[in-house]
C-alpha cells in the first residue's frame, strides 16, 4: 500500500510541526466494544458537536517515536509502555481501554503505511507517533461518552539539538499544572490546557518553559514544562522527583535504569527542594519530545540558579544522551524488550 520511495524533506530544519501524511489509523468504540480499525487517508475527522472530548476534556493521548536504523530496519521504543499508560489515563477518565495488542498494531500500521516519510538514519530525525483516545457521540450532560475514537497519526520531527546538545533556562512558575489527587499522572489534554498560560508567560520572558513546584507547598520540584526533571548530584546520584501529580515519563524510567545499569550511578526517586539545588552538579529535562534537554539554570523569583553551565553540557548528561539515542536508533544493544521492530 505504501509508496516506499523516501520523501526528501529539509531534515536539518525540521522542527516539531504537523505534516499531513498519507495515512492514519482509526478505530471506533460503539455498543460496548471496539470495532476493527483501519487506515484512512483523510486527515479531517467529523464528530458530534456534543462530544465529551470537546466540552469536558474526556480525552487522553500518547507520544512516541519510530526510528530508522543503520541496517534499514525500524525501531519503536517501548511502545507497550505507552499502551499501558494510555490504559491508565483511560481508567482515570472513565474511557474504555485500548488493548495493548491493538495499540501496538496501530502504531506499526501507521509507520509502515507512511514509511516514505520516516526520516533516514543519520539525520537525527524520527517519525513522531501521536495516538489519541477521545469521547465522541451526541451528548450534552456531564457523564462519560458511550462512543469513542482511537486514532494514531504520524509526523516527521526534527533533531531537537541540531548543533549538538545546548542547555536552556527555565522559570519557576507560581501556577500549578495538576493536583496530587487530580489528573497529573494521566496524559490528558486538561493538564496541557492548564499549562498554556504559565508556559506562555515563561516564554515571553525568554525562558524555554516553566518549572512546576508541588501543588501543596510550592517547595518541591515537579515537572519541567511537559517533561520530567532529573538531576545528577555532586556525588554522582541520578535523582528524579517522586510525586502523585507528575506524569510518569517512560524516558525517565528508562534513564533511571540506564544510569544504574550502564553508567553505574546510584539512582533515587525522591523529594527535590527548590532551595537545595546546590546539591546538583547537572540537571536536565527528559521526555519523548525533549529527549534529554540539559538545563542551564532556573529563575526562582529574583534569584538565578546555574547548574553545570549555561553554555556547556555536563559529562553525565552527555553520556545518558548518547546511551539513550544509541539504543533508540539501534546502534547500542537495548535492554530486553525495549525495542519493538516494525516489519
Ligand atoms: C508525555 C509527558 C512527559 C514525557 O513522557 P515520555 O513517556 O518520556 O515521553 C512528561 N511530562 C508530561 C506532562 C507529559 O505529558
Amino acid at each position: 500500500m505504501s509508496d516506499k520511495k523516501q520523501v526528501q524533506l529539509d531534515w536539518d530544519n525540521l522542527g516539531f510541526g504537523y505534516i499531513d501524511l498519507p495515512y492514519r489509523y482509526r478505530a471506533y468504540y460503539k455498543d460496548g466494544q471496539w470495532h476493527p480499525g483501519q487506515l484512512e487517508t483523510n486527515s479531517q475527522i467529523t464528530i458530534s458537536e456534543g462530544s465529551t472530548s470537546l466540552h469536558y476534556g474526556q480525552q487522553a493521548f500518547e507520544g512516541l517515536k519510530a526510528y530508522r536504523c543503520k541496517d534499514g530496519s525500524i525501531n519503536l521504543f517501548r511502545p507497550e509502555e505507552n499502551a499501558k499508560r494510555m490504559q491508565k489515563s483511560a481508567d482515570r477518565l472513565l474511557m474504555p481501554q485500548v488493548p495493548t495488542e491493538m495499540f501496538v498494531d496501530a502504531l506499526k500500521q501507521v509507520v509502515k503505511a507512511n514509511e516514505a516519510y520516516l526520516p533516514p538514519y543519520g539525520t537525527g530525525c524520527s517519525l513522531y507517533l501521536r495516538p489519541y483516545l477521545i469521547g465522541i457521540g451526541d451528548n450534552v450532560g456531564v457523564h462519560p461518552a458511550e462512543e469513542y475514537l482511537f486514532s494514531v497519526f504520524a509526523t516527521p520531527v526534527g533533531n531537537y539539538f541540531k548543533g549538538g546538545l545546548t542547555p536552556t533556562n527555565f522559570l519557576v512558575s507560581d501556577y500549578d499544572r495538576a493536583a496530587h489527587r487530580g489528573t497529573g499522572q494521566a496524559k490528558v489534554g486538561g493538564n496541557y490546557a492548564a499549562s498554556l498560560l504559565p508556559g506562555h508567560l515563561a516564554k515571553q520572558q525568554g525562558f524555554s518553559d516553566c518549572i512546576y513546584l508541588d501543588p501543596i507547598e510550592h517547595r518541591k520540584l515537579e515537572e519541567v514544562g511537559a517533561a520530567n526533571f532529573f538531576g545528577i548530584t555532586k556525588d554522582n546520584c541520578f535523582v528524579t522527583p517522586k510525586s502523585d501529580s507528575i506524569l510518569p515519563s517512560i524516558t525517565k524510567y528508562s534513564l533511571l535504569y540506564l544510569a544504574k545499569e550502564r553508567l553505574g550511578l546510584d539512582v533515587k526517586q525522591g523529594d527535590i527542594y527548590i532551595d537545595q539545588l546546590d546539591n546538583f552538579a547537572e540537571a536536565g529535562a527528559c521526555g519523548t519530545a525533549a529527549v534529554i534537554s540539559p538545563i542551564g539554570g532556573f529563575q526562582i523569583g529574583d534569584h538565578f540558579h546555574t547548574f553545570y553551565s549555561e553554555t556547556e553540557v555536563g559529562p553525565i548528561t552527555t553520556k545518558l544522551y548518547n546511551e539513550l539515542l544509541g539504543i533508540q536508533f539501534g546502534d547500542i544493544p537495548a535492554p530486553e524488550g525495549w525495542i519493538v521492530k516494525v516489519d
